[in-house]
């Protein structure tokens, strides 16, 4: 279960220049571990440690100018386009946009969270088939194969 964040969580990107706050009394509408593909290309990593948000309760400081947004118009793996956005600084992921949303919702990188993933853990697995070999289930969190629905 998530649990409203009893204090503001703070997140820096790679060079400390774009900051993501999640103000107090704020619950993600859903935690996931995503395995997809777009996921690896994203991180560089095998897999992305996510919390999505209404984007009207989350706010970034950019004092500089540097978020670069990208829209992924074709072959996501939900079949919808998306948005990403990052430090064009440092190329640090802050989030997507899923186009199913209109905007509405942000899904945030929870690795690059002060504290670190461990404020938001997963719920739900999802693109569990994409999921590199060498790694188990993350231990009593429901498994997807792919996009739940
Ligand atoms: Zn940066
Ligand atoms: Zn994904």
């Amino acid at each position: 279960m998530s649990e409203p964040t009893p204090t503001p969580i703070t997140g820096t990107c790679l060079c400390r220049s774009l900051k993501l706050i999640i103000p107090s009394g704020i619950t993600p509408i859903k935690t996931l571990l995503c395995h997809c593909v777009d996921c690896q290309k994203n991180s560089g990593a095998p897999f992305q440690s996510n919390a999505m948000f209404n984007t009207s309760d989350l706010i970034i400081e950019d004092p500089q100018g540097l978020l670069k947004t990208y829209k992924i118009e074709e072959g996501t793996a939900s079949g919808k386009p998306k948005e990403k956005g990052w430090c064009g600084k440092c190329g640090c992921p802050l989030y997507t946009k899923p186009g199913h949303y209109e905007g509405r919702m942000m899904v945030v990188k929870t690795g690059f969270l002060d504290g670190g993933a461990d404020h938001f853990p997963p719920q739900i697995e999802i693109f569990t088939a994409d999921r590199a070999k060498f790694l188990a289930p993350a231990e009593g969190v429901k498994q997807f194969e792919r996009m739940p629905h």
